[in-house]
């Protein structure tokens, strides 16, 4: 029977010892690559707007993801509010940049009464879902989606910010039976330093690789020095995985999956950002190429980011894709980009959960 790593890691302590090291961090934070140095213990805010407590937007089975991801009773996707990232076409903007809305919403689990969070759990969420819970609330949540709605791992979304409080509330889920994979679901922009404290906690990484220029990463994400901090996150988070395993259910226990959305005029960098993963972490890495980008947000503002992409810049990247030899993964086809748009305000679920998987 599949025991993940952590449980182990929690048992010789080392799991407390690593929650503890990012915990301090936090005290002048250095947590993700813009080392802005605020004491977010003290309340202090950086670029991601974020204190200490834990911001969870929402707490869902998901179906969206890859099919090893998603399986048949979904993933137990837990959605970070705030972001360290400022994506002018972020599909979740709602929660990723309405920082000052979901500010107002901190709060600690004393706030929280039982009925509101059975409420969220049950898909019952009505306009104004955006809560924060505390360590413990959060480890529950961990156990509802595991043992109430059956979900095959837990999904971390947008956790870079979060990575002392994701490991906090996995030392408080452990003994209370959490035995799920951890899926650490990114856009890539991931300090070195805090991801080597994950090692051996998380199972399956799933970073974006955004951009090959750091001219479209700055002018679009407000990341100037993205495409350094995610190739070498990329690289650690292989170290540590290492290529996808599955069960024999068909489901991924462990690995690397790297996500590459195209964006339109070329911008992601699809050639150059391909071509470095094959060379440079591994001819075998799991790939998952994807097609559903949406002008969400501010991107309909943007002349080059105004449309989805055409077939011919579609079929472009299948080509490469053929041409680099990359086997595993998955190719989103076309006339994704609707499909996947999710809504935070949404009665019941932030994504329709008629929509397929990937293939
Ligand atoms: S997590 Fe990143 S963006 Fe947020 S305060 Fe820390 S260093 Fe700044």
């Amino acid at each position: 029977m599949f025991e993940p790593g952590y449980i182990a890691l929690y048992q010789s302590g080392e799991l407390e010892r690593r929650a503890e090291t990012l915990e301090a961090q936090l005290g002048s934070c250095d947590i993700c690559p813009r080392e802005c140095g605020v004491n977010r213990l003290e309340g202090e805010r950086g670029f991601c707007h974020s204190t200490y407590l834990p911001v969870v937007s929402a707490v869902c089975a998901h179906y969206g993801e890859e099919p090893v991801i998603s399986g048949s009773r979904g993933a137990g996707a837990v959605f970070f509010g705030n972001c360290n990232m400022r994506c002018v076409y972020c599909q979740n903007y709602q929660i990723s940049q309405g920082w000052a809305r979901q500010q107002s919403k901190e709060m600690d689990s004393h706030t929280l009464t039982e009925g509101m969070l059975y409420s969220m759990d049950s898909h019952t969420l009505t306009e104004g879902m955006l809560y924060s819970m505390d360590f413990h609330t959060l480890a529950e949540r961990l156990l509802y989606l595991q043992d109430e709605l059956g979900c095959h791992n837990i999904n971390f979304v947008s956790p870079s910010h979060f990575v002392p409080q994701l490991v906090r509330a996995v030392v408080e889920a452990v003994p209370m039976g959490l035995r799920l994979p951890l899926v650490y679901n990114t856009s890539g922009y991931d300090s070195i330093k805090s991801l080597r404290q994950l090692d051996g906690i998380i199972n399956i990484y799933l970073p974006d690789l955004r951009y090959a220029s750091d001219k479209w990463a700055r002018k679009f994400s407000q990341a100037p020095d993205y495409v350094k901090h995610a190739r070498a996150a990329i690289q650690e988070m292989y170290r540590q995985v290492g290529d996808l395993v599955l069960d024999e259910a068909g489901l991924a226990q462990r690995g690397l999956i790297v996500r590459h959305l195209i964006l339109p005029n070329g911008l992601a960098g699809s050639q150059d950002s391909l071509t470095w993963l094959v060379s440079q972490v591994s001819p075998t890495v799991t790939v998952s190429i994807m097609s559903q980008y949406f002008p969400a947000h501010r991107a309909s503002r943007i002349s080059s980011l105004s449309r989805t992409i055409s077939p011919s810049e579609y079929s472009e990247v299948v080509k490469l894709v053929d041409r680099l030899g990359l086997e595993n993964g998955w190719l989103q086809e076309m006339g994704a980009s609707e499909n996947y748009l999710p809504d935070f305000t949404r009665q019941g679920h932030p994504f329709d959960s008629t929509v397929g998987n990937l293939r």
